[in-house]
Parts: C-alpha cells; sequence; structure tokens
C-alpha cells in the first residue's frame, strides 16, 4: 500500500513539538486571532521575503479576499488558467467579475504568457497565475506584461509554499500571494487555512479587515466583510511545519529526481523543470498516452495514483455559459494525458522504485 500522500508519518515523526503547541493553545485558550496567528504572519512574512502576510481562514478565501482588496468587481476581466483547482475561478465568480481561461504551456503546464497578452482587453483588470504543481509561472514575463498595460497580479500559490523563481519566493513578486494551508499542501495544517502576501501597507490592513467583519477596531464597522480567520490551534502548528519547511521541499524534489531517473526510457513523459527558479513538486505529474493501463496496474498493487486535472475549467458545467465554444488544445491534449503519482517527503526509495516498477512492467 502506497498512498498519494502520507500525513500520519509526518505527524509522527513531529508529534512531540506538535502535540506541546496544540496543548498551549488549549492552556491558553486564546482560540482566534491570538499570539500564534500573529507570529505565523510574521514568521511567513519573513520566510516568503513579502512585507506582509494576512492569514485567513482557506486558500480560497486567500484569493476571495485578494480579489476584494485589490478592488476586483462586476465588469472587470481576470485572466487565468482553465488547468488548475476550481478555487480559482470560483473566486473570480465570488467578486462578480469574469474569468477568461486561456491555454497553458505544454511543458510545464503553467499559463502561456503569450496566450495572456493575446487575450487583454480594455477590461482585463487582473491576472491570476497559478504556480501548478509546485512549479512557478513565467513571472518575470508576466509581470512586465502585466506592468505595461496597469494590471493587477495575483499568484495563487495554493501549491508552491517555498517555491521560487528567479531567485524570489512565489508570493512576493505578484501584489497579492494566496497561499492554502489544507492538509495536504506542502505546508499544510490540521484542517482548513489560508494567507496572504500584500505588498503594501494599505493592502495588508483592506485583508485585515476584510477577514474580520469589515472591522479594525472591535464593533467598528467599516465595511461588509467575512468571517475568515485562521485559528489559533492551525497557527500553532503550522509554526512547527514551518520550521521544517526546506527540508520537506528538498525530500520531495529528492523523490521527483528519482522517479525521473526510474522512469527514463519507460515511454513516459516526465515532468520538465524550466530551470528558471525552485520547483516544489506538491504534485508529480507525467503524461501517457495509455493512462488507464497504467491507473490500473497501480491500483491492483494498491499505489494511489490521480488525475489532477480531469475536467479543465473552460469544460465545467458551472462555466459552461461563457466557455461552450470555447477551445483551448494544449489543455485539453494535457488532461487526456496527465497522471499524478505519489509524492510527500516521506517516501522512502523502496516505494518510489515499487511505483516505477508497476509502471514499467505495465508499459513494458
Ligand atoms: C488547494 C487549492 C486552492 C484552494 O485552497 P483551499 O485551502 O482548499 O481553499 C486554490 N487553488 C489551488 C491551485 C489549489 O490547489
Amino acid at each position: 500500500m502506497i498512498p498519494m500522500v502520507d500525513l500520519k508519518t509526518q505527524y509522527h515523526a513531529l508529534k512531540q513539538e506538535i502535540d506541546a503547541a496544540v496543548l498551549e493553545v488549549l492552556e491558553n485558550t486564546q482560540f482566534i486571532l491570538g499570539p500564534n496567528v500573529n507570529a505565523l504572519e510574521r514568521e511567513t512574512a519573513e520566510y516568503l521575503g513579502s512585507p506582509h502576510a494576512v492569514s485567513c481562514a482557506s486558500g480560497t478565501d486567500a484569493l476571495h479576499l485578494a480579489l476584494r482588496a485589490a478592488g476586483i468587481g462586476p465588469g472587470d476581466e481576470v485572466i487565468t488558467t482553465p488547468f488548475t483547482f476550481i478555487a480559482t475561478a470560483e473566486a473570480i465568480r465570488y467578486v462578480g467579475a469574469t474569468p477568461v481561461f486561456v491555454d497553458i504551456d505544454p511543458s510545464t503546464f503553467n499559463i502561456d504568457v503569450d496566450a495572456i497578452e493575446a487575450a487583454i482587453t480594455p477590461r482585463t483588470r487582473c491576472v491570476m497565475p497559478v504556480h501548478l504543481f509546485g512549479q512557478p509561472a513565467d513571472m518575470q514575463a508576466i509581470m512586465t506584461l502585466c506592468e505595461a498595460h496597469g494590471i493587477v497580479v495575483i499568484e495563487d500559490c495554493a501549491q508552491s509554499f517555498g517555491a521560487s523563481v528567479d531567485g524570489r519566493m512565489t508570493g512576493s513578486i505578484g501584489a497579492y500571494g494566496c497561499f492554502s494551508f489544507f492538509p495536504s499542501k506542502n505546508l499544510g495544517g490540521y484542517g482548513d487555512g489560508g494567507l496572504i502576501t500584500a505588498t503594501t501597507e494599505e493592502a495588508a490592513n483592506a485583508l485585515r479587515c476584510l477577514r474580520n467583519h469589515g472591522s479594525h477596531v472591535r464593533y467598528h464597522h467599516d465595511i461588509i466583510g467575512y468571517n475568515s480567520r485562521l485559528d489559533e490551534i492551525q497557527a500553532a502548528i503550522l509554526r512547527v511545519k514551518l520550521r521544517h519547511i526546506d527540508r520537506f521541499n528538498n525530500e520531495r524534489r529528492r523523490v521527483a529526481h528519482r522517479y525521473n531517473e526510474l522512469l527514463a526510457g519507460s515511454g513516459v513523459v516526465t515532468p520538465h523543470e524550466d530551470g528558471k527558479g525552485v520547483h516544489v513538486f506538491h504534485q508529480y505529474t507525467l503524461l501517457t498516452e495509455r493512462r488507464e493501463q497504467v491507473m490500473q496496474a497501480l491500483q491492483k498493487e494498491g499505489i494511489g495514483c490521480a488525475i489532477y486535472y480531469p475536467i479543465p475549467l473552460h469544460r465545467q458545467k458551472a462555466f459552461a455559459d461563457v466557455f461552450a465554444d470555447v477551445k483551448l488544445p494544449v489543455t485539453e491534449d494535457v488532461t487526456a494525458r496527465c497522471l499524478s503519482l505519489p509524492i510527500y517527503p516521506e517516501m522512502s526509495d523502496t516505494q518510489i522504485v515499487s511505483v516505477t516498477d508497476v509502471i514499467r512492467t505495465a508499459l513494458g
């Protein structure tokens, strides 16, 4: 049995630290917006090299609050990738704006910068690149393009905590960076959680206000906001895990590179690293013409595998009204052939070899 992710092994390795941190919160009984949330925001801002970090209740909320803080709303177009989790585009709809899906790069699976440029209209207010599977999007080209057009960049960093590009952490480059602490993410809590980085004090204050009922001062409400706070127990757990994040990401890279080595010549297309930064392998996603066959062989041996993502967003029923006739050939081709293998920092070499043996035999 090899699962897609193994959260239990990691918990057992960190049990003493995590249990102590959680018990301290239970003793303090300050559960909302307390010392751990403040410390986590300080520590993540420093780690990411961003002037401000504001935590919130989920990665989806992080995207929603960033769009609100940026003033994106009805009539505005937001260009993003269709090859991502639904939350990226849901957030665009939450604020009443229109998502515009453009095609992806066939080798990195990230948004195609030429396709962004071709889709810009006078209504384009924002571009939301996703650092998919832990590989940074081409931020230098995206920032140059968007700065020239006065377009706000909001990075979806839900899969890229600790990834960097051109020497900068993802989330510290655009006006906002949105992170998820969903348990299976590279930095995962034991429940839902999220975080937004911001480049200006004004934006950070707007985010703090939005996440806490539109309030800066208790019982004084300047705007209609939300209840979207990270709780102290999650913050305490995340502070423990943050101390180990570089090691976790390095271990993920070890697993990915070992997979590459063992799958060379097997007929699958192993993930391409574009060399512009550090890919943190939230997922290890290959391409194969014989996906069904590989999946069946893995499942038969009790090895996890998954299709991220089986239906691109422009083909989802939720967007059928706008995108019925849109064709994005690269996305559709990748969708038909992609397959993600188990990957987590604690994965042993024996486990990696078992996975690749099954794949090689299935394709042999
Ligand atoms: C996980 C994820 C989100 C949403 O995060 P939640 O914390 O689950 O709300 C958004 N975008 C991408 C690309 C994700 O992978």
